[in-house]
């Protein structure tokens, strides 16, 4: 508070002390109260509250104005905004403009738009603020206030705020205090025209700048709660320090989330809107799904969240998966009486929107819990009411509309839920505040970061009005690009100027797309500029494991007694995607049916298909249809183009292979899709299946095993076999020999995609052509070295060796294990020289 008007302000007992914002007034009433001041805390109001008492007018709720003037859009139908018309955005500045100035200020189009507005308004007995304001100056001059008023916190007054004010200074006293900056100059001008008195107040000196530079934002607001937590250590509470940024995006949830990491108790005074809840987004889930048919994607994305009850529980992973399984013809039997389809009164659809409360589990308090569950349980109350609300407002403006369709009435819930603001009270007092750089101009703390002071973020930079222009605002009173941007130099003087200890200026080098960033202007040129420090929160300590003692090694013995060569490869790919898969045994979210053909099922699609055919070759072409028919019928897979276009070339492949003669051995028998299953060592079999197994005149086999991959992937694969990267060859030669008693004659890989191609090892006279001559010697160093590979990764598992070490990065790309292995950070490992 500035001393000036604190002391006006305490000079008369019934003195009257306004401020710009909520947050603004409830911080001067703590601070008068620590100070040691007793004042009526309705005694410091807000100057909106203000205005509601005198404005004989009701302000109207945004989404009222909204949506009148989107009638009066569909009404009018200005041609300038046709194009436009539809969209939010168009809607929010066109509002914006309604309520600063009267309709004859506008060009004719937006003024015609405004006056209808204003009528509807007027009928509703709500008014735009320029009118309310002018209205309550009235009536000031007719009923004086008789108390003096003290105006602290505002750096300038619209026009029609300036005439209330001289309007209240014709019957009592009044102080206003406004900062030296060109942006206040018109409201002083006309104030000291009318015969006000000016008085100059004394700077406070500033406290000493300093400027971190930090590789990322991340790193940066990390900086930040560093040097708070080291503040704190030296004996500043935290309710001594600030974090400023220039506006809620993009650096408001970051550091939210960073000083929460940290345990640093902090405020954060930006207004979410009530579609941010997640009780909010659980309901609204709920009808876009309705609304979509009950697509099952749609409500999934409901289910998942916590508030549903569901979401993170094992029964709701559990009905995740089946629902998903039975994507896209499976039905959900609930539609809580949301009928897309049919017409309803708009009371219908209120009580039917508002008793979807009974799908998310009841509130339940309970004593002892920390401030945390506190705040949800708070938000979540008031969260239900604003739903609640909102749905009556539909009603009402849909009132004498007759029935109406779901979609029509949600259009009017789902506007209020996005501009009416959710404000959770936080009485905390041992607080670090978060705040925007407007919110910050009446607070003075010993320690104030300003973060994120890079150029377009800090100072942001204005675009003429896209509705009116310029030209028209400026003829109005009201601010234009200048003024606005004249704005931002001033409301960086304002954060610096809040510190009475310290000011520590902020910037990432490089924003989220690795590109390099550009300090922001005003950073200044003499501060001394340092670098961040990297820090991680202390771990905090874990909780006690809930799972009874494990003889972990007798554990993993029994797991993994049986393996598989895929298993065996997915350990030697990376031991970590093995234990999220086999030990874990996690399974992956079934896939929406358009992503379900994907490479596996094609790859299953052709094995099915090839298997029928070599079985029986007059089936010709109808072995492959009936493969892929039945795979869409099980896995649910709808025709669409993409479906068709992977058919087509399946099929081309598939073609290729029955016209193909490579491997044709008279006088041999064939055994396809043949199970093994046999005991390599003590403690461990492997088991599987060969695709195919052509057996000699003298017993001798020789292992087909086909892929649905391209050519130029056959020489990698064979190169990993015989490095023992790969031990699939060498774990079929062995189960040939060891499973099926037979003399192992050869192994041969046979890729099928788009062109045939045969390569492996094999001591075959009549395959001269194919692969590569191998005595049974060698094929036995085959089989021998995946002996060993296998022996030692089996080893290794028992041994709960499981970290992250992927042989080849590329297939990091479709593993089902990148989202939790945090692979991105092993890059960072080695440049550390780890
Ligand atoms: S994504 Fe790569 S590193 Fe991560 S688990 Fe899978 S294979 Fe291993």
């Amino acid at each position: 508070l500035t001393p000036a008007a604190l002391e006006r302000y305490l000079a008369h007992p019934t003195s009257l002390l306004l401020a710009p914002t909520a947050t603004m007034a409830e911080h001067l009433r703590h601070q008068l109260a620590r100070a040691g001041h007793a004042v009526r805390p309705k005694s410091i109001q807000t100057f909106a509250a203000f205005l509601d008492e005198q404005a004989p007018m009701r302000a109207a709720p945004a989404a009222l104005t909204h949506w009148l003037l989107e009638r009066a859009l569909a009404r009018q139908q200005p041609v300038r905004f046709r194009a436009v018309a539809e969209f939010p955005g168009f809607l929010r500045q066109l509002a914006g403009l309604f309520d600063l100035a009267p309709a004859e200020r506008f060009p004719a189009d937006v003024a015609g738009l405004f006056q209808d507005v204003k009528n509807e308004l007027d009928r509703r007995g709500y008014a735009p603020r320029h009118a309310r304001l002018a209205a309550a100056a009235q009536r000031l001059q007719r009923e004086p206030l008789g108390v003096p008023v003290v105006l602290d916190g505002f750096f300038k007054l619209a026009t029609a705020e300036t005439a209330l004010v001289e309007a209240l200074a014709r019957s009592g006293e009044v102080t206003l205090t406004l900062p030296e900056w060109p942006g206040a100059e018109p409201t002083l001008k006309r104030l000291r025209a009318a015969g006000w008195r000016q008085q100059r107040v004394a700077e406070t000196p500033r406290a000493p700048v300093t400027v971190v530079r930090a590789p990322n934002m991340e790193r940066e607001v990390a900086e930040v709660a560093r040097r708070i937590l080291e503040a704190a250590a030296r004996g500043l509470e935290f309710r001594q320090m600030a974090v400023v940024v220039r506006s809620r995006d993009p650096y408001g949830p970051l550091v939210e989330s960073t000083l929460a990491r940290f345990g640093i108790p902090f405020r954060s005074y930006f207004t979410e809107t009530l579609d941010t809840h997640p009780a909010i987004q659980f309901r609204a889930g709920l009808v876009r799904a309705a609304l979509a048919g009950w697509d099952h994607e749609v409500l999934l994305r409901a289910l998942r969240l916590p508030a549903s009850g569901w979401g993170g529980t094992e029964a709701g992973d559990a009905l995740d998966f089946e629902l998903r399984r039975g994507l896209p013809r499976s039905g959900w039997p609930h539609t809580a009486g949301l009928e897309a389809q049919s017409r309803q009164a708009p009371a219908d659809w209120a009580a039917r929107l508002r008793a979807l409360r009974d799908w998310a589990p009841p509130l339940v308090v309970e004593d002892g819990a920390g401030w945390e569950r506190v705040r949800a349980w708070r938000s979540t109350a008031l969260a239900e009411r604003g739903w609640e609300a909102a749905v009556d407002f539909a009603a009402e403006v849909l009132g004498d509309s007759g029935p109406v369709r779901l979609g029509e009435f949600w259009k009017h819930v789902e506007r209020v839920l996005a501009l009416e603001p959710l404000r959770v009270p936080d009485q905390r007092r041992n607080v670090v505040h978060l705040l925007d750089a407007y919110e910050v101009r009446q607070w003075s703390l010993p320690l104030v970061f300003v973060v994120g002071m890079t150029e377009r973020h800090f100072p942001q930079y204005h675009r003429e009005d896209p509705i009116v222009g310029d030209a028209v605002l400026r003829r109005a009173g009201l601010d234009t690009a200048e003024d606005r941007e004249r704005e931002e130099r001033f409301l960086f003087t304002l954060a610096i100027t809040r510190a009475s200890e310290q000011t520590i200026l902020s910037y990432p080098q490089y924003d989220e797309r690795g590109q390099e960033t550009l300090p922001s202007f005003f950073l200044p040129e003499q501060a001394p500029e340092l670098a961040s420090v990297a820090v991680r929160p202390a771990p905090r300590a874990m909780p006690e494991p809930a799972i009874p003692h494990l003889d972990v090694t007798a554990w993993l013995a029994g797991r993994h007694a049986a393996l598989s060569a895929s298993a065996v490869e997915s350990y030697l790919q990376c031991p970590f995607q093995f234990f999220v898969k086999k030990t874990l045994g996690l399974i992956e979210r079934p896939k929406a049916p358009r992503d379900r053909l994907d490479v596996r099922t094609q790859g299953d699609i052709m094995h099915a298909a090839l298997a029928a055919w070599v079985e029986r070759p007059e089936t010709g072409a109808r072995a492959f249809d009936e493969a892929f028919e039945k795979f869409c019928r099980d896995c649910q897979i709808s025709a669409s183009y993409r479906v068709e276009a992977v058919r087509l070339e399946m099929l081309r492949s598939f073609e290729q292979f029955t016209r193909d003669r490579s491997v044709v051995l008279r006088e041999w028998t064939r055994r396809l899709e043949e199970p093994f299953d046999f005991t390599l060592s003590a403690g461990l079999r492997l088991r599987g299946t060969l695709d195919r197994l052509e057996i000699g005149p003298d017993g001798e086999a020789l292992v087909i095993d086909y892929k649905y991959s391209a050519k130029d992937k056959l020489g990698k694969r064979l190169a990993a076999a015989e490095s023992g990267e790969a031990v699939q060859a060498g774990v079929y030669l062995l189960a040939a020999h060891h499973h099926l008693r037979l003399r192992v004659a050869g192994f041969l890989f046979c890729h099928v995609k788009k062109e045939v191609a045969w390569g492996g090892w094999h001591r075959i006279p009549d395959l001269a052509a194919v692969g590569e001559r191998r005595t049974a010697e060698g094929l036995a160093e085959l089989a021998e070295q995946a002996r060993q590979a296998v022996l030692q990764a089996h080893q290794e598992i028992l041994g709960g060796r499981w970290e992250v070490r992927p042989a080849d990065e590329q297939k990091c790309g479709w593993c089902e294990a990148r989202d939790v292995c945090r692979v991105e950070t092993l890059a960072r490992v080695r440049e550390a020289g780890a």
